[in-house]
């Protein structure tokens, strides 16, 4: 079989190969710089980035080289009053990873390059510049600008992770819709030490809002961020002006020393078609989102967490092309009116226009749910409902992300909802164990059922080995389910359906899902 083709190697080029790794598909993966980017870019990492680390098998790498913070600061600059912080305990029942972390993109890339290093010679090349590809019925066949000269190879699939100028998006002429702002941000890293010589309490993460000046600051492993908007028309501030400014926000301070200054633009743009048969766009090349409340890189990694399943669905032949269509239905408007919309509605709440920021229009628990990115519900069943603010509480629906909660196997161990849906559909009956209900073998593949009971299993039941225990109906009532309901979970841990058991034929609801011939 030929390779899936993965052009560009940042952040979500890396996550889409580490994926495809994951599911054990075979891919190349093309950058045409010759190291992983090392510009200051992305520093926050939000929670359902990490669970897509967990499930990759690179959460133990990342998190080992970055820092957790359960707050981001919401701050009045004026008073120094929090007016909404996001406190993300009350993520406590919803992950195992209830935190945000902070990790410098140049940081990041490198971490997730190595998790790629077992991988034979040739699956992950550098200096490989894409010049065009053409495509037809059986594959793609792309050509590189390489030291060796030009080089061509054969795919499968193209997946264009090569960022916001994308040659690909390019060549396929798709129109990218949406403004480029007169705004202009500028990001100091600065070398301070405010924990000991000079303690102040911030936040590891925190928007201090000012109609006048507002900024943002991000405590690094390595150093502390200071972002803020640049006037227009502005010259770039000098090293002293800006430490000046530094000094003028933190007060007086022992020493300081201004590491690294970028400057960038904001821009709020989608591409208006996200695949052309056999390819697709994916992180920039799909969406350039305004950079506030850490939309960025972590909207491209619900890509890489939304495309790679289905690709190996359809690979391994278990399911039709047409799976791959869901790619761009339930990505772009998430994307265009999601994340798009509520960073540019956040942009404007720091300059002091307030009303229009909706994802702190919740409670504390929505606002978490949201700002985490763990409250995305996608369009799974092709029928436009979808969000991505979370504003209350509700019982679990279809296209939500399920909560990652701990159920026990039949040896005791402690299992959690996302394990049971690593690489497969997995159907959960919530019903009376004791009943012997009769769910079906697991012979389809990529399908797998459990029985979830808050009774254990009869040794005799012959369900022991799918039977997960449930203490005191805690999964079944968070999800304000009822009893005798089968929850359809697909890989990416959303609801693909909720039917009451008597009249769920989840195999024939399975196939079509996925189109199985
Ligand atoms: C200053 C700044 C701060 C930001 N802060 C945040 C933040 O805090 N949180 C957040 O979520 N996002 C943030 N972002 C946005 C984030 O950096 C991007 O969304 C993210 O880098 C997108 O990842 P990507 O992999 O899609 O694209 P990129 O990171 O642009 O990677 C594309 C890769 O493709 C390669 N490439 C391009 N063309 C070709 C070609 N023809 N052949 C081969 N390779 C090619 C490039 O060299 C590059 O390595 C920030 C952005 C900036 C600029």
């Amino acid at each position: 079989m030929k390779p899936v083709l993965v052009v560009g190697a940042g952040p979500v080029g890396l996550m889409t190969a580490l994926a495809l790794k994951f599911y054990g598909i075979e891919f190349r993966s093309f950058e045409e710089d010759n190291a992983f980017s090392s510009d200051t870019k992305a520093g926050t990492i939000l929670t359902r980035t990490v669970e897509a680390f967990r499930r990759y098998g690179v959460d133990k790498a990342v998190l080992s080289k970055a820092l957790r913070l359960d707050e981001i600061g919401e701050i009045e600059r004026a008073t120094n009053q929090r007016r909404a912080s996001v406190m993300t305990e009350n993520l406590f029942d919803e992950t195992r990873f209830p935190f945000v972390l902070n990790i410098p993109q140049h940081h990041l890339e490198p971490i997730l390059a190595e998790g790629l290093e077992d991988l034979p010679e040739g699956w992950v090349n550098l200096k490989h510049k894409l010049i065009d590809f053409t495509q037809n019925e059986d594959g793609v066949v792309a050509r590189f600008e390489t030291p060796e000269g030009i080089k061509e190879v054969e795919g499968s699939y193209l997946l264009a992770c090569d960022g916001g100028r994308s040659t690909v998006r390019t060549q396929l002429g798709i129109e990218v819709e949406g403004v480029s702002l007169d705004v202009r941000y500028m990001l100091v890293d600065i070398k301070v030490d405010l924990d000991k010589a000079n303690p102040r309490d911030y936040p590891y993460l925190a928007y201090f809002a000012d109609p006048a000046e507002w900024m943002i600051l991000v405590r690094q492993p390595h150093c502390w961020r200071f972002l803020f908007p640049l006037a227009p028309g502005a010259e770039e501030a000098t090293r002293e002006e800006l430490e000046a400014k530094v000094r003028h926000f933190v007060g007086a301070v022992t020493s300081l020393e201004v590491l690294n200054t970028v400057i960038y633009r904001v821009h709020h743009r989608i591409a208006s078609k996200w695949r052309n048969d056999r390819v697709f766009l994916m992180g920039d090349a799909a969406h350039l989102i305004t950079p506030m409340w850490a939309l960025g890189l972590n909207t491209g990694v619900l890509d890489a967490i939304n495309l790679p399943w289905r690709l190996a669905w359809v690979l391994r032949g278990w399911a039709d092309d047409s799976l791959l269509d869901g790619y761009e239905r339930e990505q772009q408007p998430l994307a265009a009116h999601g994340s798009g919309e509520m960073a540019e509605a956040a942009r404007k709440l720091m300059g002091g226009e307030t009303g229009e920021a909706k994802a702190m229009s919740g409670t504390d628990w929505a606002n978490a749910m949201t700002r985490s990115l763990l409250g995305v519900k996608v369009d799974a069943e092709g029928a436009g409902d979808w969000s991505i603010v979370k504003t209350e509480r509700t019982n679990l629906r279809v296209g939500d992300r399920i909560a990652d909660m701990p159920v026990f196997d039949g040896q005791g161990g402690r299992k959690y909802l996302h394990d049971l849906c690593d690489d497969s559909f997995a159907a959960l009956y919530f019903t009376d164990v004791r009943r012997r209900p009769d769910i079906p073998a697991d012979t389809l593949p990529g399908l797998r059922s459990y029985v979830v009971s808050r009774w254990d299993a009869p040794l005799d039941s012959g369900l022991r080995d799918r039977a997960l225990l449930d203490i005191g109906n805690k999964v079944r009532d968070k999800l304000g389910l009822g009893e005798d309901v089968v929850v359809l979970l697909r890989p990416d841990d959303h609801v693909a359906a909720i039917l009451p058991m008597a009249s769920a034929d989840i195999e024939g609801l399975y196939k079509t899902i996925i189109g199985r011939k």
